[in-house]
């Protein structure tokens, strides 16, 4: 813990931590050496951790990156950190992150961007660490804490893994409790590790997983043993190459790797099928119609009454006024975005055009992954992201449509509440690194794991 503190006490330069908990993480080193003494050892004890600003932390500021949460300091703790301190580790501090999870690069974040500890060989350019769970991925791969939690709403911890070369799960959805987790789509949110090494994840997975009676669509089901899952036998397994992954345009060596890793499972025993999930073009709009619906209902209650900032009001002011000009400071814009996007997608006249047509096209998706699953394929096996890390500013032009791209290969992954992994698969000709991804059919995440092992 001390190791860590001072790493992230020398880290400014990333953005990566945005609140140090350094006494907190002292006291808890403290009390998980008592624990370790006296016998009682659960894996995660005196762990030092990052913690994803999404999520509420007793007494600590949890902003959710967003200057209306400005002096929130909840009153409780979520169940996934809960969970986490009950098995004895350490919070180091607050993780930076795309204002509410709405972003692929870390810039929407009031603190500003968190900054990728990588860089392209023979150029300084400094690059995005990804988005949403940015200050994770940064945290994670530069060392400043052993692994953090993420959230994925859309791919916001597989594609921060893969853009800095960690392991990112983001697991089925309804496997960890969103209770206390700052809300952005709640039928996509899923709180998940995001660490160095396959192992760590199934460790961290299994502390982080479980039912719980505070969140309605947290699954009734027992919590295996993910780490034991990992034999690295994976002989017999099916594993599909879905054709419609293949995008045009995509660089040559992202194809390569792919087809690398898919030689290193068949390598171990598995075998590689050619597969379709024919309604994958669709998934992107569908995303982008139903993320920002639930944003907007979300973030109605952000009102400058109930939570963090509110805006000076003039005399005469009333409440609508208040509501007004709270939220016109408060929010950054790309939220105002999502929330008109979702408001409008909501709205009476529209609501059958886009509401209702995305909500049919993510039946037609989820369809597309049960009959391949239905056909004996046990995984999936993608890039994670079409690219490699881009530069910070490069893609903030006019058109938001530009960022939105990046999640092509991780939205179908939420939108039928799939289990899916980032697992490092080398690196670019730059010398950036590139992550594969692994979809699992709904709890089979032991299985996923086993499987991503055999990439590393
Ligand atoms: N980039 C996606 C979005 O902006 C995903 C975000 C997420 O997974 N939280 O909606």
């Amino acid at each position: 813990t001390d190791a860590c503190l001072s790493e992230v006490e020398a880290s400014g330069a990333l953005n990566a931590f945005v609140h140090n908990t350094p006494d907190l993480a002292r006291e808890q080193a403290k009390a998980a050496d008592a624990r370790i003494k006296s016998g009682d050892t659960p894996d995660m004890c005196g762990i030092p951790l990052g913690i994803k600003d999404l999520f509420c932390t007793k007494g600590v500021p949890s902003q959710a990156a967003s200057r209306i949460l400005e002096g929130f300091k909840p009153e409780y703790e979520s169940t996934v950190t809960q969970k986490l301190w009950d098995e004895g580790a350490v919070m180091l501090g607050k993780l930076n992150m795309d204002e509410f999870a709405m972003g692929s690069s870390n810039e929407t974040s009031t603190y500003g961007n968190a900054v990728n500890p990588w860089r392209r060989d023979n150029d300084n350019t400094q690059l995005t660490p990804g988005g949403s769970s940015g200050g994770s991925a940064s945290a994670v791969s530069a060392d400043l804490c052993l692994a953090a939690t993420g959230t994925d709403t859309g791919g916001s911890i597989r594609q921060p893994a893969a853009f800095t070369g960690i392991v990112g799960l983001k697991p089925t959805y309804g496997r960890c409790s969103r209770w206390g987790t700052v809300a952005f789509a709640s039928s996509l949110d899923q709180a998940g590790p995001m660490t160095k090494t396959v192992r760590d994840a199934a460790i961290m997975l299994k502390a982080i997983a479980g039912h719980d009676m505070k969140d309605s669509t947290s699954a009734d089901l027992t919590v295996p043993d993910f780490e034991a899952a990992l034999t690295g036998d994976i002989r017999g397994k099916k594993i599909g190459i879905p054709r419609e992954y293949h995008m045009d345009g995509m660089p040559g060596e992202i194809e390569a790797l792919w087809k690398q890793g898919a030689d290193m499972l068949r390598d171990a025993g598995a075998e590689i099928v050619d597969i379709s999930l024919p309604h994958t073009k669709y998934a992107l709009p569908a995303y982008y119609v139903i993320a920002p619906a639930e944003a907007s209902s979300n973030l109605a209650r952000y009102d400058g009454v109930r939570f963090g900032h509110r805006a000076k009001l003039s005399q005469g002011d009333g409440v609508n006024e208040m509501y007004e000009k709270t939220r016109a400071e408060g929010f950054g814009d790309e939220v105002k975005r999502r929330v008109m996007v979702g408001t409008y997608v909501l709205s009476a006249g529209f609501y059958d055009a886009y509401y209702n047509r995305a909500r049919k096209v993510r039946t037609l998706i989820k369809r597309d992954f049960e009959q391949v699953f239905d056909d004996g394929v046990d995984a999936i096996l993608t890039p994670a992201t079409p690219s490699a890390a881009f530069g910070l500013g490069e893609m903030n032009d006019a058109d938001p449509v530009k960022m939105y791209l990046n999640d092509v290969f991780t939205v179908t992954v939420n939108l039928a509440g799939l289990p899916g992994i980032s697992v490092p698969a080398g690196l670019d000709k730059q010398g950036l690194p590139l992550g594969l991804q692994l979809i699992g059919q709904p709890w089979k995440e032991a299985d996923l794991l086993a499987q991503a092992e055999v990439l590393e």
